[in-house]
């Protein structure tokens, strides 16, 4: 019979990849399994093929889950600097791109290559093509079916993702092997996403899909100031799929057109200085020209600048400041970027993201109920999460 291994890590995606390099740092045997046919498919589409790999302002705040302190542990103990500093011992170029956000200077499989070297170094072993069926616990072992064998080993780690994207091998199995052993489940949903409308709205919005606008989003009372798209199937856009992991069925969201500018101020200037110029007109001075004309049409617009009194374009700023929409939905897991919720952390331990009531046994990146915002934090997360149950492991 074989010998047992130290730890299987099932996953091989950011998160497992780490874990499994760390793991095998003292010599134990680990395996690293996957179903897919190559490791961190979704590292290699990510940030449009340049992976957002960390944010530099990275803090426990950047993330949602139902014990926000949950995060704090594994986030201090490997920060984004550290994961820096591992980039830039692989020489991987980078740059910021804006709000803290570090891509590749060439391509995300920059990452992917990082991380097989780190479990090369280690010794850690990658099997591909191997969906895991079904785990089960006897005599302090794990037993791991893999494809009709059965595979042991002293510590299971579980890094299976949420369930965004299920064509890219998103599956629900992590939450699962969660359930057989006891641990709650936080409900999940489609994060990170982009929010659709009834045919009303979207027949008033008809002529705006490809118009984009600097906005600040809020739903549930959290805003987000980035650029917001409008589609043919709703809206989209950093703000908006910031805002929709906030967002609630039935809740309306509040759009804040150019947030980083005094409308009022603007439009005064805009009066004083072409005051012959019709009102419509001086709107598309501020705003992309679609956007203006839905607008003129919506407010009935009519006369020049210099015919609006100060009350007149307070009442335009207030519509263009506080606009209420009402999404019917989201997009769903087809491009959710990330999912919400997943296995409580009231059952892992913060440090090491082991079972409370299950030892040797771990979850960790994105099937954890942690979700970051767009900008590099879930895969700050996948590094954190990964590197903490790595450790733990090989200290054992
Ligand atoms: P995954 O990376 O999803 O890995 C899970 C692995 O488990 C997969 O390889 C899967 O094949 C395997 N698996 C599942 N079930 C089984 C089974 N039964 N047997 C064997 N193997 C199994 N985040 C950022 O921080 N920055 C970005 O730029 C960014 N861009 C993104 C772009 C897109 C289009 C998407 C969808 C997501 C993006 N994200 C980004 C989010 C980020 O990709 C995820 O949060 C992260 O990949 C989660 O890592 P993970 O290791 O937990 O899970």
């Amino acid at each position: 019979k074989q010998h047992p291994y130290h730890a299987i890590i099932i996953g091989a995606g950011a998160a497992g990849m780490m874990c499994a390099a760390e793991a095998a740092k003292s010599g134990g045997k680990v395996l690293l399994l996957d179903h897919s046919k190559s490791p961190g498919e979704k590292i290699r589409i990510s940030g449009g093929g340049r992976c957002n790999f960390t944010n530099l302002y990275c803090s426990p705040e950047n993330f949602i889950s139902e014990n926000p302190h949950f995060v704090k542990s594994a986030l201090s103990r490997y920060s984004q600097w550290d994961f820096i500093d591992l980039v830039n011992r692989h020489n991987i170029a980078w740059h910021e791109k804006t709000l803290g956000q570090l891509f590749c200077d060439n391509s995300a499989k920059e990452i992917i290559a990082l991380l097989l070297a780190e479990m090369k170094a280690t010794g850690a072993e990658l099997q591909l093509n191997a969906k895991v069926a079904s785990v089960s616990h006897s005599n302090s072992l794990f037993h791991v079916n893999v494809d009709g064998r059965e595979l042991a080993a002293r510590n299971l780690v579980v890094a299976t993702g949420g369930k965004s994207i299920p064509k890219m091998g998103a599956t629900g199995f992590g939450y699962s092997v969660a359930s057989q052993f006891g641990l709650s489940l936080v409900e999940t949903r489609p994060a990170l996403v982009p929010l659709t409308f009834g045919d009303d709205v979207k027949k008033e919005l008809s002529d705006l899909p490809g118009v984009s606008v600097p906005a600040r989003v809020t739903a549930n009372k959290t805003g987000f100031s980035e650029g917001l798209l409008f589609t043919h199937r709703g809206l989209s856009g950093p703000s908006i799929l910031q805002a929709s992991s906030y967002w609630r069925e039935t809740d309306p969201i509040e759009v804040q057109l150019l947030p980083e500018e005094d409308l009022f101020a603007r439009l005064k200037d805009l009066r004083g200085e072409h005051g012959r110029k019709s009102l419509a007109n001086g709107m598309a001075m501020l705003l992309p020209a679609k956007l203006a004309a839905y607008f003129s049409d919506k407010l009935k617009l009519h006369g020049n600048l210099a015919d609006q009194s100060d009350k007149a374009l307070r009442e335009i700023v207030d519509t263009l400041t506080a606009w209420q929409l009402f999404p019917t939905g989201t997009e769903g897991y087809r491009t959710a970027e990330v999912t919400l919720g997943g296995v409580s952390t009231a059952d892992l331990n913060s440090q090491s993201l082991e079972c409370k009531t299950q030892p040797s046994l771990y979850f960790i990146g994105e099937v954890v109920d942690v979700t970051g915002w767009l900008g590099g934090f879930n895969f700050q997360w996948a590094w954190s999460s990964g590197w903490a149950a790595g450790t733990a492991i090989s200290s054992k």
